[in-house]
């Protein structure tokens, strides 16, 4: 069994309340782990460090290139170990170890860190001449400071590497929480750090619960609090932070609509559809969760989704072609299944799924679920529900399609499906989200920003922008006479 201490200023330390957490293994629901529930004084000696860090230059007056190779160099040796991580990952998360070691977690993680080691060399800063005559001004883009960061559970490393990547790159120095659930991999990585030659206290990594997190955001020495989360949350740490008047850097939950119109390949559609609302279980804040299809077309397409969701290959992490694995805990698919029977109740038919599958009486595991016939201001289309559920409903032309597109309080991603250029292009002007993709839904890059509209939050993730989101613009002028 794994045993964690807290890493706070390049060294294992105790918990000075001694607190610890089990984690689990949600395909069985047995114990993997044990490590520590930090408190108040834990976090304050892991913001002092970081505040340390930050003041005495030892990374934040680094130059980008020397910034650059350390992250270059964390990302090599993430390469190096991905198959400890991919395991563990596997393990804490319950995803399937084919899907974590060859695709979004890993691979990508490291992806992700190579774009952030270059992107630290690309400073945005620019000198300009005179604005008033015999006065030069300079624009330096300095970085924020202390940051706090807190990470949600549903892709632990790669959200790690989402939230420190960008915060080192611009020169911050952090205070990283994984999710109570899910801290191993992050907890992992600490050494990894050390050995990319990260000096001592640019990185800390406290593990504990909502009251950790808490203490972070409350504390007055950290300039800025970056969360990905579920926006109620984001709400209570906007507020919190508000006293201290931080920095909020939000990515928050999402209810992605998919929009299809009749002139598609119904077959295609109807595996995206099923691969993007089941993929990592539908604990994904840009999974496709709401369908409407162009009403001549919503049966065939209903019939395609059913049967592909059917044929989603439920297994163990471990055991070869499983597509998707249990929720994250029992919470959870209790949060779930509460979703569906309330749909049920309120008049919605569930086509397919809607319990746990047959044999998976341990672990956390949930079917695939297609619900129709759900009113648009019910529940199930109106919140999030993070798992393998999705509702199909239909419409009558362009403009309904947007106005049921965009009816919620979320802006995370959407797609749209036609052959019709102009059409696509009209709409994905009108979706208020964050993203949008025209004939498929998922993928990612680690060039393009990825964030929020409306209450999916804002500020963005990857790409140069999330490393300027890191950054402060400060004005010097110089008298030249
Ligand atoms: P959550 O909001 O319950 O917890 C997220 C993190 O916030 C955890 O580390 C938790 O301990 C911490 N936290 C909770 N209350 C806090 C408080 N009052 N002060 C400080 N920290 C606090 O979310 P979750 O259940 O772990 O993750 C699922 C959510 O994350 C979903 O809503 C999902 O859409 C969202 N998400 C969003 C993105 C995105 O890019 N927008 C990506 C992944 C997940």
């Amino acid at each position: 069994m794994m045993e964690y201490k807290l890493w706070i200023n390049g060294r294992w330390a105790d918990s000075k309340n001694g607190r610890r957490m089990a984690i689990e293994n949600p395909a069985t629901g047995e114990k993997i782990a044990e490590v520590v529930d930090a408190s108040r004084e834990d976090v304050d000696a892991a913001v002092k460090a970081a505040h340390q860090a930050f003041y005495d230059g030892r990374w934040s007056k680094l130059t980008p290139g020397e910034r650059s190779t350390a992250l270059w160099k964390l990302a090599d040796l993430l390469a190096a170990k991905a198959e400890d991580f991919a395991r563990v990952e596997s393990e804490n998360t319950g995803k399937p170890y084919s899907m974590v070691s060859l695709g979004a977690d890993l691979p990508f993680s490291v992806d992700n860190l190579r774009f952030f080691a270059a992107a630290a060399r690309d400073t945005h800063g620019y000198s300009s001449g005179e604005y008033m005559k015999g006065y030069s001004s300079i624009y330096r883009r300095e970085p924020v400071g202390v940051v706090g960061q807190i990470a949600p559970w549903n892709y632990p490393l790669m959200m790690a590497i989402w939230k420190i990547g960008p915060a080192l790159a611009a020169g911050c120095t952090v205070i990283l929480k994984p999710a109570p659930a899910t801290p191993l991999t992050t907890l992992m990585l600490a050494e990894l750090i050390q050995e990319a030659g990260i000096p001592d206290g640019a990185v800390n990594i406290i593990s504990g619960g909502n009251d950790t997190g808490q203490a972070l955001v409350e504390h007055p020495d950290v300039r800025m609090v970056s969360l990905t989360g579920s926006t109620s949350t984001g709400k209570k740490i906007m507020k919190t932070a508000a006293d201290t008047l931080k920095r909020v850097h939000l990515e928050l939950g999402g209810k992605a609509p998919f929009i299809v119109f009749d002139d598609v390949d119904v077959e295609n559609v109807a595996a995206v559809a099923a691969l993007t609302s089941t993929f990592n279980t539908g604990q994904d804040c840009t999974a496709a969760t709401r369908v409407y299809v162009e009403a001549s077309r919503r049966k065939q397409v209903e019939e395609a989704v059913v049967e592909a969701m059917r044929n989603v290959k439920i297994g163990q992490p471990f055991e070869e072609g499983t597509a998707m694995g249990p929720l994250i805990s029992s919470v959870q698919r209790e949060r779930v299944q509460g979703f569906v029977e309330r749909a049920k109740a309120s008049g919605a038919k569930i086509v397919t799924g809607g319990s746990v599958p047959k044999g998976y009486a341990k672990g956390y595991y949930f079917e695939p679920t297609v619900i129709i016939e759900a009113d648009q201001k019910s529940e199930i289309i109106q919140q999030e529900v993070f798992g393998p559920v999705l509702t199909i409903n239909s419409f009558k032309d362009e403009a309904e399609a947007v106005r049921l597109g965009n009816d919620v309080l979320y802006g995370l991603a959407a797609s749209l499906w036609t052959k019709d250029i102009g059409r696509a292009m009209r709409i994905a002007g009108e979706l208020e989200f964050g993203t949008v993709w025209i004939n498929d839904h998922i993928p990612l890059t680690s060039e393009t920003p990825h964030g929020g509209f409306k209450q999916s939050g804002f500020g963005k993730d990857l790409s140069a922008e999330a490393v300027n989101d890191y950054r402060i613009t400060k004005h010097v002028m110089i008298k030249n006479t």
